[in-house]
């Protein structure tokens, strides 16, 4: 339920007429719902009926000459990024998990990777028995060149699980320049950044292997899944073994062909983690929707930047002119404010329906744990992304909101950033809404 609250309900007698103006003027509250995704279009609800009636979900259940939905997946999903193969797998962590065995990366083994990113990125090095070696993030909230040729040298790490963390890229160019020149492969993260290039280049498709993610939250929806593309034949065929292909690999389509398996297809062990032809019937009609869901997300990213430009103590995120970025969240920094009054702006700003997240409490909420709460890796000391995460605020941006909304949210975050900054002191509980 939607309510407008008095700006100051501590001051319900204002002795001034500042005071009293304010009460007069209601604080504007937002209503929307931050975690409700779009539905599913009705194309694919209709496949995924298609499928259901036939009963034939798995895979590798076809019916005389009839394509898997999940073939036909990978086949579009390729031809999407340009990529020559395609393995449609159970979640992106799954396919980061994938991505490490086909490099045939050993237990023990250090793999770079950033500091900030979600913990299934680290959970995936966890999972083959590897050592996530954390790199530096830069203040635009990518990873720090110096820092990751000075930790590949030091650890001589030969892999990169590069995260492009909330849709952020880096200097892909220099990033690839870099890790060629260290004999570092690179694996693509693109949870946020299907549909994302740089300089012309789809994301996914500068490194070795890219891994997308399906799950309700990222830019196409079938609850759960996740895509690995490469132009590799022999890391393709190992993604098709390792997913559970049996001996039924002939039936992929963007796949190398049956000598690329006959060479591999008794050494690779049977990961089971397929997707289904029901998740593959959802995605499909999505991915023709991304270009068009891209520009929407953009126009809000832009509305919430006008609306956020010039806040006095609010860092905006700049974004270069060689990203095309999917903004399906959006991140502010606060720079040098005080733990306690940041709690105090989260919690204002919630109060007024906006909900933000800190990544820097100090215990993890929801989906925001930083990298000194993964227990399961070597500890590690990053100031700098301590500095970075502990002013970071984070933002779900659903594409059911209008630019409108968007506005709004801006209005509020401004207001809020603009009076917490500014008081002199913030108890939190004297902030709290009072009624
Ligand atoms: C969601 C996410 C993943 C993992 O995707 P799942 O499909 O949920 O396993 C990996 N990296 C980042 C940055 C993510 O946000």
């Amino acid at each position: 339920m939607c309510r407008t609250l008095p700006q100051h309900p501590r001051r319900a007698k204002p002795l001034t007429l500042g005071g009293l103006r304010l009460i007069l003027s209601r604080m504007e509250t937002f209503c929307g719902s931050f975690t409700q995704q779009e539905p599913i279009p009705e194309a694919g609800i209709e496949a995924a009926m298609a499928v259901l009636r036939g009963g034939r979900l798995h895979r590798y259940n076809t019916a005389g000459d009839e394509i898997a939905q999940t073939a036909l997946l990978e086949e579009e999903f390729a031809a999407f990024t340009g990529a020559r193969y395609c393995v449609a797998v159970a979640s992106g962590g799954y396919a980061m998990a994938s991505a490490l065995r086909a490099l045939q990366v050993c237990p023990g083994a250090p793999v770079l990777t950033n500091a900030f990113t979600l913990a299934p990125v680290p959970g995936a090095i966890a999972s083959i028995g590897a050592r996530p070696v954390f790199i530096e993030t830069t203040p635009d909230l990518t990873i720090d060149f110096d820092h990751l040729e000075a930790m590949a040298r030091a650890t001589g790490a030969q892999v990169l699980m590069l995260s492009h963390m909330r849709g952020h890229l880096c200097d892909m160019d220099r990033l690839m320049a870099l890790c060629d020149s260290l004999g570092v492969r690179v694996i693509e993260d693109c949870a946020h950044t299907m549909g994302a290039s740089w300089n012309g280049v789809p994301s996914g498709r500068h490194g070795v292997i890219g891994c997308y993610s399906t799950q309700t939250y990222k830019h196409i929806n079938s609850g759960e899944g996740g895509l690995i593309v490469t132009d590799d034949p022999g890391l393709a065929a190992r993604c098709v073994l390792l997913s559970g292909s049996y001996m039924l690999y002939p039936r992929h389509r963007a796949a190398p062909g049956p000598e690329v398996f006959e060479a591999l297809r008794l050494d690779v062990p049977n990961i089971s983690g397929r997707m289904d032809n029901l998740r593959a019937a959802i995605l499909r009609p999505q991915i023709a929707l991304l270009e068009d869901r891209r520009h929407r997300w953009t126009a809000l990213y832009r509305v919430l930047e006008q609306g956020l430009a010039q806040t006095q103590g609010l860092r905006l995120i700049p974004r270069p002119e060689a990203e095309v970025f999917v903004a399906s969240s959006f991140q502010f920094t606060l720079p040098e404010w005080e733990p306690a009054r940041i709690a105090a702006l989260v919690a204002r700003c919630l109060a007024r329906g906006v909900e933000l997240k800190w990544f820097g409490a100090p215990d993890p909420v929801g989906f925001t744990s930083r990298y000194a709460h993964w227990r399961y890796a070597d500890p590690q000391v990053l100031p700098q992304t301590d500095r970075v995460l502990a002013g970071l605020i984070d933002m779900r941006l659903p594409l059911t909101f209008s630019t409108a909304d968007a506005a709004q949210i801006a209005r509020i975050i401004r207001a809020e950033v603009l009076s917490v900054g500014q008081a002199e002191v913030v108890p939190v509980a004297a902030l709290s809404m009072g009624d």
